[in-house]
């Protein structure tokens, strides 16, 4: 079977959705993502450590606390060369037990429900290589201490964005 193509279809219906997991969890940035958001626009999202108060606690990524990006205007993206790795890595999404996701493409993606019973919730060895494929893999890779391996040392934490207050990371979810 040839592989599939992924095109943007330029909706701009992924930057006005993205708040999930029920208005607890916002687009995840990186720290050097941070300053491409107003700072009101930014809380933490995961850490490791011991607890909120030793000194071991450390932040691993940061979240957007809106749900229609500030940099959308006109469907477009006004900071496209820069925007962040969630964002090039979009549609494909990291799915499943966290000790082994899967790469999946997100069925709420325009160009995927338009494609629906042919491309949804493909793998991504179904696709071409394309820049987003190799986005969200540099994601998993960035990821993968705090996501990927269990420890048994470390705490893992997570800011919920609907109660403002840190829990301790006993779920999963999808990126
Ligand atoms: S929802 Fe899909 S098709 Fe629409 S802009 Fe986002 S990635 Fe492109
Ligand atoms: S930074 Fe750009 S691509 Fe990312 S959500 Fe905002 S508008 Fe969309």
């Amino acid at each position: 079977m040839p592989a599939i193509e992924f095109v943007c279809l330029k909706c701009g219906n992924c930057c006005r959705n993205l708040i999930g997991n029920e208005g607890t969890a916002g687009l995840i940035l990186f720290q050097n993502e941070v300053a491409l958001f107003p700072k009101r626009n930014v809380k933490p999202c995961a850490a490791t450590g011991k607890s909120l108060t030793h000194g071991s606690f450390k932040l691993i990524t940061y979240q957007l606390t809106e749900n229609i990006c500030p940099h959308l205007v006109d469907n477009s993206c006004i900071i496209y060369q820069e925007r962040p790795l969630s964002c090039k890595g979009y549609p494909f999404v990291l799915s499943g037990d966290s000790r082994q996701p899967s790469l999946l493409t997100d069925p709420e993606c325009t160009f995927i429900k338009e494609s629906m019973g042919k491309y949804l919730s493909r793998s991504i060895r179904d696709f071409a290589h394309c820049e987003s494929i190799e986005a969200r893999t540099v994601f998993l890779e960035n990821l993968r201490d705090y996501y990927i391996l269990e420890s048994r040392k470390i705490k893992r934490w997570t800011y919920n964005l609907k109660t403002e207050k840190w829990e301790r990371y006993l779920y999963e979810r999808n990126f």
